[in-house]
């Protein structure tokens, strides 16, 4: 190969990523002080300076939970490794596990429970419906599971589904609750204590503009005490919660090297989430959606959810009959670089996944992606 061609294939210099809005349902805007805090020097995962980061991170992540005496920690990879974590440490083989089936990430969830040797029971529903407090009921007495799990914030429909009564029911047959919170967290109220959840996991990149990379996880007294309790060990030794929970709240023995700089780009996140005040926070992503709503209701657009179960900050749009979704998705991208996601499943072509998180969820924002969006529709030729 000639020094040339060497050349084309492998171009020198820094990288220029494209400049995005992401509207999408994650990755979302990470803030300014966020990428600031990513590019301060690391110091080792046993540093005095970075125990204390690990314990700021644990101390605001109880507020951002809504959690008091609940252990909260750190997992290093994405939601997904939450997820995976959460069923490797409380499912061993033989475990029945109870599913809320409403959407993808309960599919996922499924698949990580089967392959951790759980007996998996689900309650299949169509995606974008949620669970009444009597069917919740009813399907954990009638199973009577070890451990049950639903997602709070079901990404891929844009339905929110309380888990007050699933809780409730489940501590009623003894069963541990798994909440998947990777898109509530930060920007809808999770109220961890409030609801009963046992065991949460959620993610860096959606909720709390953040970069992808870290899995923030809280658990209850009654899951750190079926911890202690386990004889056989987890079959996942880097997902170990007892070992995790070990190295970054009580001896800080070292388990892995933690990803330093995502750890201080969480605890900047975090910090920025805690001076706005968690409460502010969510009022000002329900003030969007609603504006939002209005908004695309205005141009003749409907909602996929109905308006009592919707995801404050992760919009499911019906596609208007005759419009190729993927075309608006491009028309976006290739025009002002705004990136929205399409359906996928069962919602394949039928809905838009809209993102109003973090920096986005402001009125201006909202206007300026609903101005784009009109002109998108009608260069496919909707008119509205
Ligand atoms: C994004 C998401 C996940 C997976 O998280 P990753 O960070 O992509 O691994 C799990 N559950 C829900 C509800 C999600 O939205």
């Amino acid at each position: 190969m000639s020094a040339t061609e060497q050349t084309a294939v492998m171009p020198f210099g820094t990288l220029q990523p494209p400049r995005r809005y992401l509207f999408g349902p994650g990755p979302s805007m990470v803030h300014p002080r966020v990428y600031e805090a990513l590019s301060k020097p690391i110091v080792g995962h046993l540093d005095p300076y970075f125990i204390q980061v690990m314990g700021d991170i644990q101390q605001f992540l109880k507020t951002a939970f809504g959690t008091q005496d609940g252990a909260t920690l750190v997992i290093s990879g994405t939601g997904s490794a939450g997820m995976e974590a959460a069923v490797a440490n409380f499912v061993e083989p033989g475990t029945k596990f109870a599913i809320f089936a409403n959407g993808y990430f309960s599919d996922r969830l499924t698949e990580m429970a089967k392959r951790h040797g759980a007996n998996v029971v689900r309650f299949e529903k169509a995606w974008g419906e949620t669970y009444t407090d009597d069917e919740a009921k009813e399907f954990i007495r009638r199973e009577k599971p070890k451990v049950v799990g639903y997602v709070h914030a079901e990404t891929s429909t844009g339905a929110l589904q309380s888990g007050r009564t699933i809780c409730d029911a489940a501590h009623e047959v003894g069963a541990l609750v798994i909440g998947d919170c990777v898109t509530s967290l930060g920007g809808v109220p999770v109220e961890f204590d409030r609801t009963g959840i046992d065991i949460a996991y959620s993610c860096t990149q959606k909720g709390l503009s953040c970069p992808p990379g870290l899995s923030p996880m809280a658990m209850s007294q009654r899951a750190m005490e079926f911890l202690r309790a386990r004889t056989i060990p987890s079959r996942s030794w880097y997902l170990d919660l007892k070992l995790i929970h070990d190295y970054s709240t009580v001896s800080h023995r070292y388990h892995h090297t933690a990803p330093i700089s995502m750890f201080y780009a969480l605890r900047e996140a975090l910090s920025v989430i805690a001076e706005e005040g968690i409460e502010n926070r969510w009022e000002r992503h329900r003030r969007c959606n609603k504006l939002f709503v209005k908004g695309v209701e205005g141009m003749g657009l409907s909602m996929h959810v109905p308006a009592e179960h919707r995801i404050a900050t992760l919009n499911t749009v019906c596609v208007p009959a005759g419009v190729d979704e993927a075309k608006i998705r491009k028309h976006l991208l290739d025009g002002p670089g705004i990136e929205i996601a399409g359906g996928f499943g069962p919602l394949a072509g039928k809905v838009f996944r809209i993102g109003l998180m973090g920096p986005l969820a402001t009125e201006d924002n909202v206007q300026f992606f609903l101005q784009e969006f009109n002109k998108a529709l009608r260069a496919q030729g909707h008119s509205i």
